[in-house]
C-alpha cells in the first residue's frame, strides 16, 4: 500500500463497517469475533487489505468483474473527463459514450444490432423478460409468455430473475415467486443424468429441454434463458453438440434464445462472448460484470434488428414501444468506462492472453488432479475455471462445505484469493473457482495453482 491510510483511519473504517454495513451473501455472526476483510487498494492483479496484506486476486474482484485489472488510469481519466462534460441525461435521449460504445459493442456481435442500457446484470435480464412478455402480448395474445431457465443457472437477485433461478438455496424462503418461469434440467457431464458421454450426452441434455417445451405446450413458451458456461452454479461447461441442438429446438418451436453473458461476456472465456464458441445466433444477449471491469456500473441487453423492429411505432397501437426506463441506464460514466475497457482488451491482446493463460491454468489444474485424489473434475474455458472436490472419486460424493472454506482460507493465508461455487444444492458447494483478470501472466497463474496445491496438502494431506 502507498501509506495513505494511517492506523486510526483503518480502525475507524473497520468499526464503521462492523457497525453499519450489511455484507452480501454471507452470515455476519463471525464478524463478532473476526474483522471482515476490507480491501483498501488494488493494482494490476493484486489487492491489499486493512492489515497491509497483499493478495493475488484470482477471482477478479470476487465475482468475475475486474477483467482488465485494478488501477487503470486511462479508464479513471475517461470517466473523469466524461463526468466533467456531462454526468447524466436520461436514455430517452442519447449521449456521446452511449452511442460510441453501442457501435463498438455491436461490431463484436455479428447479427446483433441494438443496445439497451441498464445498470446491473439482474436488471438486464429482467428487461429481456419484459421484452419477451411484451412480444407474447403483441403477437400471440399473451399466450407465448413462459420463460424457460436451467437448473443450476443464476440470473440475478430480483424477484423475476429469482423466479428464473436454478440455485435452490438462493430462491427458497423468498416466495411466492413470479409465475410463468419453468425449469429445464441441467447439462453437466460430470454429474450426468443419462448414461451417455460427449456429443451424445450433449444432444440428450438438449432434448430434455424439448421434452419440457412439449409438456408445457410450445405455444406457451416465449424464451429460453441460459448461461453459456454456468458460473456460480459450479463452472459448468457444455458438452459438444449441446448448443447446436438447443438452437435447433428454439428455431423449431419459435422460441427466443436469451444468453446471459453477465459473467462470460467481454472476454472472460477468450472470445468476446461465451456463445461465440458455439456458433449459435441468440436473439438476446445480456452482459454486466466485465463490461467496464467494475470501474463504473453498466449493464446491457443486446438484441437483433428483427426484435427491435417489433417495438417500432405502429399507427394502430400508440403503446407499441418498450414502456420501460432504467434511470441510471443514462449515466455516462458506464459507457465511457466500457469504451476504454474495450480499447484496452483490444490493444493489449487480452483475448489471446486469456486463451493462452487459460490453457496454462487448465494444464496446471489437471496436474493437480493427478496428484490430489480429492479433485474429481476440472473444467472451464479461458480464464474461467473450476475444480470440483469430492470425498470419493467413484461415488462423486461432494466434500463437506466447510472443507472448501478451509482450502480457500489456506490459499488466502498464502496471499491468493480464490472463490467457490454457491450452495445450489445443500452439500454441493464443492467447486473451487478461478477467474483471474485477463492480464494474468504465467507467473501469476503458477502462483495461484501452487497455492492451491499447498492448501490441498494442508487440508487433506
Ligand atoms: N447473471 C449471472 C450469470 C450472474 O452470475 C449474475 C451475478 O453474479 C447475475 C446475472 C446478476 O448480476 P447482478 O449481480 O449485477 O445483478
Amino acid at each position: 500500500m502507498d501509506g495513505t491510510f494511517n492506523e486510526n483511519d483503518i480502525s475507524h473504517i473497520v468499526e464503521a463497517d462492523k457497525a453499519h454495513v450489511w455484507h452480501h451473501l454471507i452470515q455476519h455472526k463471525p464478524f463478532e469475533t473476526n474483522d471482515p476483510r476490507i480491501i483498501l487498494e488494488g493494482k494490476g492483479m493484486r489487492v491489499w487489505d486493512q492489515n497491509g496484506k497483499e493478495y493475488l486476486d484470482a477471482v477478479s474482484g470476487g465475482v468475475w468483474t475486474v477483467n482488465v485489472g485494478y488501477g487503470r488510469e486511462s479508464i479513471a481519466k475517461a470517466v473523469y473527463d466524461q463526468l466533467m462534460k456531462l454526468c447524466y441525461f436520461a436514455q430517452t435521449g442519447g449521449s456521446i459514450p452511449g452511442s460510441l460504445f453501442a457501435e463498438k459493442l455491436i461490431d463484436k456481435m455479428p447479427g446483433m444490432s441494438r443496445v439497451y442500457y441498464t445498470n446491473s446484470g439482474s436488471e438486464a435480464n429482467e428487461k429481456v423478460f419484459k421484452m419477451v412478455r411484451q412480444i407474447a402480448h403483441k403477437r400471440y395474445g399473451g399466450k407465448k409468455h413462459k420463460i424457460l431457465y436451467r437448473d443450476r443457472d443464476y440470473h440475478g437477485g430480483t424477484l423475476a430473475t429469482m423466479s428464473a433461478g436454478g440455485q435452490d438455496e438462493r430462491v427458497m424462503q423468498y416466495g411466492p415467486l413470479a409465475p410463468g418461469f419453468v425449469r429445464v434440467p441441467h447439462c453437466m457431464e460430470y454429474r450426468a443424468q443419462w448414461d451417455l458421454t460427449g456429443e451424445e450426452y450433449g444432444r440428450r441434455a438438449a432434448d430434455a429441454i424439448e421434452e419440457v417445451i412439449l409438456a408445457e405446450g410450445a405455444d406457451t413458451v416465449g424464451a429460453l434463458c441460459l448461461e453459456p458456461v454456468t458460473a456460480g452454479g459450479g463452472v459448468i461447461t457444455p458438452p459438444p453438440g449441446y448448443w447446436e441442438r438447443v438452437q435447433e429446438i428454439c428455431r423449431k418451436y419459435d422460441i427466443l434464445l436469451h444468453i446471459d453473458e453477465v459473467v462470460c461476456g467481454i472476454g472472460r472465456t477468450g472470445t468476446w462472448f461465451g456463445y461465440q464458441h458455439y456458433g449459435i445466433k441468440p436473439d438476446f444477449v445480456t452482459m454486466a460484470k466485465g463490461v467496464a471491469s467494475g470501474y463504473a456500473a453498466i449493464a446491457c441487453c443486446v438484441t437483433t434488428e428483427e426484435v427491435f423492429d417489433l417495438f417500432k411505432d405502429n399507427a394502430e397501437d400508440p403503446l407499441n414501444y418498450f414502456r420501460d426506463i432504467s434511470t441510471f441506464g443514462g449515466c455516462t460514466a458506464g459507457p465511457a468506462a466500457a469504451l476504454e475497457n474495450m480499447r484496452i482488451i483490444e490493444d493489449e491482446n487480452l483475448l489471446d492472453n486469456c486463451t493462452s493463460m487459460g490453457d496454462r491454468m487448465m494444464g496446471n489444474l489437471e496436474a493437480l488432479m493427478e496428484k490430489h485424489r480429492i479433485i474429481g473434475d476440472v473444467r472451464g474455458k479461458g480464464l474461467f475455471l473450476g475444480a470440483e472436490l469430492v470425498a470419493d472419486r467413484k461415488t462423486k460424493e461432494p466434500v463437506p462445505e466447510k472443507t472448501i472454506a478451509q482450502v480457500s482460507a489456506e490459499c488466502a493465508a498464502q496471499g491468493v484469493i480464490i472463490g467457490s461455487s454457491n450452495r445450489s444444492v445443500p452439500g454441493l458447494n464443492n467447486v473451487l473457482c478461478f477467474s483471474p483478470a485477463l492480464i494474468a501472466t504465467a507467473d501469476d497463474i503458477d502462483q495461484i495453482t501452487d497455492a492451491v496445491d499447498v492448501a490441498l496438502t494442508r487440508v487433506y494431506g
